[in-house]
């Protein structure tokens, strides 16, 4: 009789530091910040973010970046138009 415990392996990353990390709040992935940026953009969904640091390695989200999701949507908006050349 065979017992096979493999499920263990599997939760040993949940803990742990997650330096530097921070969850997108748009598509709830893990985003890794480099070290003191202002700002990031999720390589997932591509939502911008500014983030402000509560600790060395510890972001925070403050919001979205206005800017950068507005002309992301001028590009959207200018594609999805056939090309206007
Ligand atoms: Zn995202």
């Amino acid at each position: 009789m065979s017992e096979s415990t493999k499920k263990n392996t599997d939760k040993k990353t949940v803990k742990g530091r997650t330096s530097g990390q921070f969850r997108c709040l748009y598509c709830f992935k893990r985003i890794t910040a480099p070290p003191g940026a202002k700002s990031t953009t999720c390589p997932h969904c591509g939502y911008a973010w500014r983030i402000s640091w509560f600790s060395p390695g510890e972001p925070r989200i403050r919001g979205p970046v206005w800017e950068n999701n507005e002309a992301m949507t001028r590009k959207i908006m200018a594609e999805s138009k056939g090309g206007s050349k």
